[in-house]
């Protein structure tokens, strides 16, 4: 800056700094096809929700879901037909799910979802909803000849203080989603309690 400062090109710089830098996090924490957390970022937030249940002693579910097939979905109607799929579930969630729940793109088709002050059973009742929806909608294909497909969700959730910190909720709704996998796919499943195991 050259001196002397005119202080309304000052507050213009610097505001143009503030977005430049806003901007410049948001693509460092975002998946860029959804918008949602990415894996990085979805992870910090889970470290920091967790510390919050653990001090407040407040619920704090996780859910890990994953889209079922979704390679046949590539396989027949090509990846943009993919893309656009994954895009729909994360509006869905956005639109479906409360202001103050997290959610990102875990990797590939594989989604989550953190539910602060949830139990499991609340966490339950949101994604059956979510999850009736999603495998409701009709997609279709790019291709002249037309055709629609649908596609269907599986998911996993535990929740604290069951498991009391993040690498145990992680373990536990991960083998939670997989059991819905292994047990035909569109499907929820919780996580046994520790009485359960
Ligand atoms: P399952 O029911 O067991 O989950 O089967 P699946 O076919 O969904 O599982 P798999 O892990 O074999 O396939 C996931 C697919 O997701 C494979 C990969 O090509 C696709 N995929 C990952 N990232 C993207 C993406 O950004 N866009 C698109 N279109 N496809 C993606
Ligand atoms: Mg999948």
């Amino acid at each position: 800056l050259q001196k002397p400062i005119e202080q309304a090109h000052f507050i213009q710089m610097i505001e143009a700094t503030i977005e430049r830098f806003r901007r410049l996090r948001s693509l460092m924490s975002h998946d860029s096809l959804t918008q949602l957390h990415n894996h990085t970022s979805f992870k910090q937030q889970l470290a920091l929700q967790a510390t919050l249940a653990l001090r407040q002693n407040h619920p704090l579910s996780l859910v890990m879901m994953d889209i079922d097939h979704f390679k046949d979905v590539n396989d027949t109607y090509g990846h943009p037909v993919g893309d656009r799929v994954l895009r729909v579930l994360a509006q869905l969630l956005r639109g479906r799910l409360r202001r103050s729940d997290i959610i990102g793109r875990y990797g590939g088709d594989e989604f989550a979802v953190l539910m602060p002050d949830t139990d499991v059973d609340g966490a339950l009742t949101a994604m059956q909803e979510v999850s009736r929806h999603f495998s409701s909608l009709t997609h279709r294909s790019d291709d002249e000849r037309g055709g629609h497909f649908h596609v269907t969700l599986s998911c996993g959730i535990a929740g604290y203080p069951a498991y009391g910190n993040e690498s145990d909720l992680t373990l536990a709704a991960d083998r939670a989603l997989y059991k819905a996998k292994r047990e035909g796919r569109a499907r929820i499943c919780l996580a046994p309690t520790p009485e359960e195991i």
